[in-house]
């Protein structure tokens, strides 16, 4: 198994990070995890060939987990794609989906591009087989079981949110959290695991600041609470990632992130921070994602 970690951006803007999104290869059959922003780009910087990726995991409907989507499917359409993408997902899923290509947003191009034969001739690729999924196992094919719980992020009522676990025929396993507070239906997913991918949007410092800055109640875990999370769920290896760019030096990203945290707090440094905090709790494998990384299991 490979994990390609396309984005490790929370929603911030950012040049340097994309939005979440990770790819994760079987015996050469691709599975993507959220497309948010940058991640067909990142995918052809990889020399993966988007129009080859056919089933797509959305853990929750914030636009940094999906805004890549309708550019991933039509950039993959007029690239010849083959196959309409399989698109797993909660409740609300299949409206996203359904108000972009046919009768959606994106009508006018579709109509446009689809007078060409060639496009025509794979226009089926614009009616994605989307499916929404209660929690528990909700896709299987002949090399992964991917199976979901809901975690902490949006309350389930309003948008619910998955935590997600791939199983591989080779016994290898990986677990993403998507966004979420400490979760106990998380860590009980990830008992075990190769590797546990989980989010660590803000760091200690901004904690505090963010409380007071009415900037949202949406949930997240701080490197502390990841560390305790690792442990509880004996994962063999914990990737940390969406980054809210807190270790941003451009200025315009530090503008926009200073309604989080004090921008004079912000920049590389922090980092440093992150990992003596996950360290508090975490004495195992670790890395902090980055654009690009590659993990062999
Ligand atoms: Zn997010």
């Amino acid at each position: 198994m490979r994990v390609l970690m396309l984005g490790t951006a929370a929603a911030v803007p950012d040049p340097d990070r994309n939005h979440s999104s990770i790819l994760v290869t079987v015996r050469g059959r691709h599975y993507l995890f959220d497309c948010g922003q940058g991640a067909t780009h990142q995918m052809i910087r990889s020399h993966i060939n988007p129009a080859t990726v056919d089933i797509v995991f959305l853990s929750h409907l914030h636009f940094d987990h999906i805004a890549d989507f309708p550019f991933f499917v039509l950039s993959s359409w007029i690239a010849d794609r083959k196959n309409a993408p399989i698109v797993i997902g909660p409740r609300g899923v299949k409206n996203f989906v359904d108000h972009l290509f046919e009768g959606g947003a994106f009508q006018t191009d579709i109509d446009v591009r689809a007078k060409y034969p060639n496009r025509a001739s794979n226009i089926h690729v614009l009616k994605p087989d989307v499916r929404e999924c209660e929690p528990g196992l909700v896709f299987e094919d002949d090399l992964v079981k991917v199976t979901t719980c809901y975690v902490e992020h949006i309350p389930t009522e309003q948008s619910p949110c998955f935590g997600m676990r791939l199983d591989t025929i080779d016994g290898k396993s990986m677990v993403f959290s998507g966004d979420t507070a400490p979760c106990d239906r998380l860590i009980e997913l990830a008992q075990d695991t190769d590797l546990l991918i989980h989010e660590c949007t803000f760091p200690e410092k901004a904690l505090e600041f963010r409380k007071s800055a009415g900037v949202g109640l949406w949930a997240h875990t701080s490197p502390g609470e990841l560390g305790k999370i690792a442990t509880k769920s004996g994962a063999k290896s914990v990737v940390a990632t969406h980054f809210a760019s807190f270790d941003t030096t451009n200025p315009v990203v530090m503008d926009m992130l200073a309604i989080h945290m004090p921008r004079d707090l912000i920049g590389p440094d922090l980092m440093e921070d992150v990992v003596t905090d996950i360290r508090k709790n975490y004495a195992g494998e670790l890395r902090l994602a980055h654009d690009g990384m590659r993990i062999d299991i």
